[in-house]
């Protein structure tokens, strides 16, 4: 489905299939040359809806240039299969990093998951699901050309500014047009559903840099904001007040599970936290097991770093505890 949300800016419905968000928003400005923010997982329904969509606009991907908000497989995976000879796919640097080191990239989960403490039947599982399908494994490479934050675009006549918003991907950049105060916010604000932050190594922070890069949007004057899934709730000034509230009653909680039960793994501490889905911990799919270890230990590393809690190894295994 195509909708106008603005002179020359439309948003296509891109189908997903997966879980909780059906569809991506991938937005299209059309101009001399178009510009096509986000792309999709790579399948074949997916380039139809695309294509289609183009031509509907009458237009097609030779005169249109690509911006992945980040590098995650529902946004970027397409944009080797859609890029033609002269088409440009931008990309933060720090995720075209990422998306030229897959190899790396797509592993790091596999990599020692009894140090974050899975039991082995739930590693073995993600083996076997990680075999089905690779991100990317099948995709056309693509050459990207890195963005950093305060470049600046210009497509369909607007002037567009990269703003780095890391958090939910080392690299995520939102565009800003400010003669229309239009934000294109990728996955950094979500409305319905709060943008996952995750991390395989408590060694970076990157909840310190998204909730950094969402209370730097706020110096924005924001009147319409284009996320990359589902629909607009509320004004993007509030729905940040309301994403960095949540993080700190998850950082309170978990902080309130180390008080509780001492010493734990990541997988412990997400197995006592409270999760919003219709299942219980041992019911849940091993994937969302894995995306909730990897939120806990970016919450983890942001305690860490804040002096609030303490780390430990034994046989192994990585234990957090409050700091003594
Ligand atoms: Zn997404």
């Amino acid at each position: 489905m195509i909708q106008k949300v603005f002179d020359n800016i439309y948003k296509i419905e891109v189908p997903m299939r997966d879980g909780a968000l059906n569809c991506l928003n991938a937005y299209l400005i059309l101009g001399e040359r178009n510009l096509l923010i986000d792309t999709g997982f790579d399948r074949d329904e997916t380039y139809k809806t695309i294509t289609g969509a183009l031509c509907e606009l009458g237009t097609s991907m030779e005169d249109t240039d690509i911006f992945l908000t980040h590098m995650h497989p529902d946004h970027a995976e397409l944009a080797g299969r859609l890029a033609g000879k002269n088409t440009r796919v931008y990309i933060g640097a720090e995720d075209a990093k990422l998306l030229n080191d897959r190899e790396k990239t797509f592993n790091v989960r596999r990599q020692n998951p009894s140090s974050k403490g899975f039991p082995p039947g739930v590693a073995v599982d993600y083996e076997r699901i990680h075999a089905l399908r690779s991100p990317f494994s099948r995709s056309a490479s693509c050459t990207y050309t890195e963005v950093n934050d305060g470049d600046m675009l210009e497509y369909g006549g607007y002037k567009l500014r990269c703003i780095d918003c890391a958090g939910h991907s080392p690299g995520q950049t939102c565009l800003y047009i400010e003669d229309i105060k239009l934000l294109f916010c990728g996955d950094h604000i979500l409305f319905d559903i709060t943008p996952n932050v995750s991390s395989w190594d408590d060694e970076v922070n990157p909840l310190k840099d998204y909730t950094e890069n969402l209370k730097k949007l706020k110096a924005y004057d924001i009147e319409i904001i284009l996320p990359a899934h589902r629909g607009v709730t509320c004004s993007a000034h509030e729905r940040i007040d309301q994403i960095l509230a949540h993080h700190n009653e998850r950082l309170d909680e978990l902080m309130e599970v180390l008080r509780k039960n001492g010493a734990s793994s990541p997988y412990d501490i997400a197995s006592a936290l409270t999760w919003n889905t219709f299942c219980t911990w041992d019911d849940m799919p091993t994937f969302q097991k894995y995306s909730a270890v990897g939120e806990v230990i970016a919450h983890l590393a942001f305690l860490l770093d804040s002096g609030l809690i303490d780390k430990s190894v034994e046989g192994g295994v990585d234990l957090y505890s409050l700091a003594s």
